[in-house]
């Protein structure tokens, strides 16, 4: 899906780190790749982003489980997802260095002000099986705050502009003097000038707008996935949040789902069990015929390879186990019962458990090994 590089090997941690040596490991690298002390280098730039990439990830309980389980694709790359930009990774310093450190950088970044951004939109969207196996464009209604129109700013007078209350603070590293974004003009610089009527505070309205999503093959239960600029509009101007969507998975009416395997319990007559027949049974991609071979036991499992669902990271697909039930009835004719009397009597129907005969489990072992 992607070339990026894993976020444990930017980090250079190995997957069992702690929360400690992921946030000592992040420390070392901002400070290496700060863009301040590496100026107009674009690949410590680069790096700079990737690890503050990798640190917002593994930093995070949520994502970082995400993360581990999915790789990359579970945090909604190849989804509009991407990097972060100079502001989120200066805002996340505030975490790491105790808030005096982000400040300071942030305001040697010539001019200081910034963007601010806007809040995270949350949708849930339910998805069927056939849905997940295919993966879906669906077009969503959200009601979220959009620019109202005949806005206009001015220079925020507290800060004069530059968004950031200056004073000096002890630190890790020193004496510095430190910053903290302006809290009148949440540290874009700008307050509101002419305010329409139908504009809150923040110049902002609420506005419903249609979305159209792309959902990949193969996603889960509870997956998260990031649309990133689709979420409320930033106050004063700023860049827009993101749009998150929650999976949540419809159960199916006959398939169970097992990570990327579904499994089908087949139902056969005795007589098609003993005699053999093609029979109709579902899979996501409609029905097919399968073949039950004559004397078939009941437990059987048929693996068809390829009918299950597609992996999310993009590596193969799944398959369909349908397992073979001999259904037995439960009333039967006076004719019928007699029919039965008499077929009891043969040897041949007495049950053996030979070699051809495999059990249900002996017949899984031998599949998965
Ligand atoms: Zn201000």
């Amino acid at each position: 899906m992607s070339q990026k590089r894993d976020y444990y090997e930017v980090l250079g941690l190995s997957k069992n780190a702690s929360e400690s040596e992921i946030k000592k490991a992040y420390r070392k690298l901002a400070l290496k790749y700060h863009p301040d002390k590496n100026p107009d280098d674009a690949d410590a730039e680069e790096r700079f982003k990737e690890a503050a990439e990798a640190y917002e990830v593994l930093s995070n309980g949520d994502k970082k489980a995400r993360y581990d389980q999915y790789g990359h694709a579970g945090m909604g790359q190849g989804f509009g997802g991407g990097g972060m930009n100079m502001d989120d990774i200066f805002s996340q310093f505030g975490d790491i260095f105790g808030g005096a450190f982000g400040g300071s950088f942030g305001g040697s970044r010539g001019g200081g002000s910034r963007t601010v951004k806007g809040s995270n939109l949350r949708v849930k969207m339910k998805m069927t099986l056939e849905d997940i196996a295919n993966g879906v464009k669906k077009k969503i209604k959200v009601n979220k705050l959009v620019n109202a129109d005949g806005v206009t700013f001015k220079t925020c007078t507290t800060c004069n502009g530059s968004g950031r209350i200056t004073r000096m603070a002890q630190t890790f590293i020193g004496a510095m003097q430190t910053q903290s974004a302006c809290n009148v003009c949440q540290g874009s610089g700008k307050i509101i000038d002419k305010r329409p009527s139908d504009a809150d505070q923040n110049g902002l309205k609420r506005q419903e707008e249609v979305i159209e999503i792309e959902i990949p093959a193969g996603v889960e239960e509870g997956m998260q996935l990031n649309v990133r600029g689709k979420g409320n509009a930033g106050p004063f101007n700023g860049v827009p949040g993101d749009l998150m969507v929650v999976i949540e998975e419809v159960e199916h009416a006959e398939l169970k789902r097992d990570g990327d395997n579904v499994h089908y319990e087949a139902f056969v007559s005795f007589m098609d069990a003993v005699l053999g027949e093609s029979v109709e049974i579902p899979t996501l991609s409609g029905k097919v015929k399968i073949k039950i071979d004559p004397g078939t036991q009941s437990g059987k499992v048929l693996r068809l390879r390829g009918k299950g669902l597609p992996n999310v990271q993009g590596y193969g697909s799944g398959d369909l186990f349908a397992h073979i039930n001999v259904w037995t009835p439960t009333k039967i004719s006076k004719d019928e019962k007699s029919i039965i009397e008499k077929l009891k009597k043969s040897e041949n129907f007495q049950p053996k458990a030979g070699d051809k005969d495999k059990g249900f489990f002996k017949q899984m072992r031998d599949m998965f090994s």
